[in-house]
């Protein structure tokens, strides 16, 4: 099998992470045009992140259900503005069973059509408020330019649909729902992501305002990485979605929704990634530590198999990997471990095992740098710790290479520049006729206004008008 080299990062950033994804074996090219298959240890990864999401959402009182695949026509376009946005994006049903279906079948480009029907057949009083549910499943949206993880026909996601009895109350549950995803990401993912609203041109089809988190990834372009949308009514009076009050009157529910998809592997790919390969996260790894005997004959391996397997024990709680394969070279299973980003190496020789110590490497200092030799004794300890630092570390990067690329131009001229390469932090006067003006110019869009504001006025960066907010421009996936 012909091997053909990665390219660096630098080099052409859109064929390293296309190689990487494939190479690292973790997502494969299916045989329909923009889908993809989802590999195991890509599997692993997502499972990893579902259950840190899952956690938290149960924690703050959700359930998860499951609703259909397909989805009568006639539901979508109840919405306008939610019809508008979808339909040129999506895959019909027209036969079933061999047989013309009388109305056509979509299948889910998001689920609050669906929902939102059963929303208005199971509530019916203030008491049967707020309904908190969340579903994990796959969607489908006809995209034209796709890439693997990124933008697929099908990917997989969870999308929460909540119901509320007050504005007030959705708000408050759009914004909760952004808190965790922001924790998600920073906590579990090391992925330093910019929580904020969206601009009315970048909001969700059919919702009164849309919040973001917004990563940058290594090449400097923004990722939309998980989004929660507060629909007000919008929805509830498309799909009847209402209850009686405790004075005994018809009131329209407030709802929202909001989704995390595969879409934040590429996140976690483009923002730690290097020249080698992937470097995961430890929390969420699929593997977090491999441990890679060293031997070359039986005497040695007798030797160095006894202090693998007391490892093996020590480190129960961890999820590891004995590379135990006969055919390969130290050397070749060190760079497969490193294309495949498992945070911590653990080198056990018969020299470590006469010295009572191992040799770590962490993932994030590759090569010698990232070497040092350590005791046996209270290993777990140590690895716990190690793991710790190198997620601290994959963090600390990720933040000083984004604030190095964040420019505040001092007028339209130089952000122009800027978003070539970064992003700018620049005052926009809400209106989007600069916005549009902006992107025309530059291909950079409003990524986000952050909730962290400096506070203070400005004159829009581009028709320098009064300004109330400061916005992120940048070119995005
Ligand atoms: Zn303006």
């Amino acid at each position: 099998m012909a091997e053909d080299k990665i390219p660096t990062r630098n080099e052409n950033f859109s064929e390293w992470y296309n190689q990487v994804v494939l190479k690292s074996e973790m997502a494969d090219y299916a045989p329909v045009r923009g889908c993809m298959v989802v590999r195991p240890y890509g599997w692993a990864l997502w499972e990893n992140i579902q259950q840190s999401l899952d956690r938290r959402f149960k924690a703050t009182g959700h359930v998860n259900a499951a609703f259909p695949l397909l989805i009568p026509m006639s539901f979508l376009e109840k919405e306008k503005e939610h019809v508008e946005g979808f339909s040129p994006e999506l895959a019909v049903v027209t036969i079933g069973g061999g047989e013309k279906l009388e109305e056509p079948l979509v299948i889910r480009p998001t689920s609050e059509t669906i929902i939102g029907t059963m929303y208005s057949k199971w509530i019916k009083s203030y008491r049967d408020l707020p309904v908190l549910i969340n579903q994990w499943g796959n969607v489908v949206r006809w995209e034209m330019r796709t890439r693997l993880f990124l933008r697929t026909l099908e990917f997989y996601w969870q999308e929460g649909h909540t119901a509320h009895s007050s504005h007030d109350e959705a708000e408050e549950e759009t914004l909760r729902i952004l808190k965790i995803y922001t924790n998600f990401a920073i906590d579990d993912a090391a992925v330093p992501v910019i929580p904020g609203k969206k601009s009315d041109s970048e909001k969700f089809a059919g919702a009164l305002r849309s919040y973001t988190i917004e990563a940058m990834m290594g090449d400097t372009r923004a990722l939309q990485s998980g989004t929660s949308h507060n629909l007000g009514q919008n929805f509830a009076k498309a799909f009847n979605i209402q209850y009686l009050d405790q004075t005994n009157q018809l009131q329209y529910c407030w709802t929202t929704s909001w989704g995390l998809s595969t879409r934040f592997i590429g996140a976690i790919i483009m923002t730690h990634g290097d020249d080698q390969g992937l470097i995961l996260p430890p929390k969420i790894a699929p593997i977090q530590v491999v441990i890679v005997p060293i031997f070359k004959n039986d005497a040695e391996k007798s030797l160095v198999m006894p202090v693998v397997e007391k490892l093996r024990a020590a480190l129960a709680d961890f999820r590891i990997k004995v590379d135990e394969r006969s055919d390969l070279t130290p050397g070749f299973k060190f760079n497969d471990w490193e294309l495949r980003g498992v945070p911590l190496r653990i080198e056990v020789g018969p020299k470590d095992v006469e010295k009572g110590t191992i040799m770590v490497a962490r993932r994030n200092f590759p090569g010698k740098a990232g070497k040092s030799s350590i005791s046996q004794h209270q290993i777990e300890g140590q690895v716990a710790e190690i793991l710790t630092d190198i997620h601290a570390e994959l963090h600390d990067r990720a933040v000083a290479f984004r604030d190095a690329h964040i420019f505040d131009p001092k007028d339209y001229g130089e952000l122009k520049e800027v978003v070539q390469n970064g992003w700018a932090f620049s005052w926009w006067c809400g209106d989007p006729e600069c916005e549009n003006k902006i992107k025309e110019d530059t291909k950079a869009t409003t990524r986000c206004i952050p909730l962290e504001q400096p506070g203070g006025t400005g004159a829009c960066i581009y028709c320098g008008k009064p300004a109330k907010e400061k916005v992120y421009f940048s070119r995005a996936y």
